[in-house]
């Protein structure tokens, strides 16, 4: 497998996360719910008993980038959150990590996602839409992971997927 340097892993990152979504938004997400009217927004980031979203080291790193253009007082209050979220939900690096759930403290009230042009795929890939039919398919998903799976393989010779705020604790 052809290595890769950080840099040209992210930036194809960048390109396959952009493609992604806009086949999320251009084929599937005119069907569900808009999140800008919804009633309960953020429910779906901060819901405990169904979050549990993974992430690689690269993803970890490029949502770093991103939270790190923000100013001090913030990066350090989400860090702290991120710590907090760990020991809450007993999120761990090891066994069975997708058995654990956690409200994600990306979620900012009033914002939305903070990292939202970097968001992990399952996150591009959900809405909710009224009739099971109209979901994109899971394979379109798993395809995109793997993608990245491999990108990160490429990268740093590993194929690790842990709870996001452990990764961002880690970096
Ligand atoms: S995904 Fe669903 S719960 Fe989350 S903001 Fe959008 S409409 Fe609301
Ligand atoms: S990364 Fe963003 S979209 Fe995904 S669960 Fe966290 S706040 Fe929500």
């Amino acid at each position: 497998m052809k290595p890769l340097t950080e840099n040209e892993a992210i930036r194809r990152l960048e390109n396959l996360k952009t493609r992604y979504r806009q086949n999320i938004t251009e084929n599937y997400e005119h069907r569900a719910k808009n999140c800008l009217t919804c009633e309960t927004q953020g429910a779906c980031c901060l819901d405990a008993h169904f979050v549990n979203v993974h992430i690689t080291k690269l993803e970890a790193i490029a949502i770093k980038k991103v939270l790190a253009e923000m100013n001090v007082a913030k990066q350090i209050e989400i860090n702290q959150r991120i710590a907090e979220t760990i020991e809450k939900y007993n999120l761990t690096d090891s066994g069975d990590t997708f058995a654990r759930t956690f409200a994600c403290p990306l979620f900012e009230k009033g914002i939305g996602c903070l990292v939202h042009s970097v968001k992990p795929v399952p996150c591009i890939q959900h809405a909710c839409y009224e009739f099971q039919e109209d979901l994109p398919p899971d394979e379109l998903q798993t395809e995109t992971e793997r993608k990245i799976e491999r990108l990160n393989q490429q990268t740093y010779g590993n194929s690790k997927w842990l709870p996001l705020p452990v990764y961002l604790k880690k970096i």
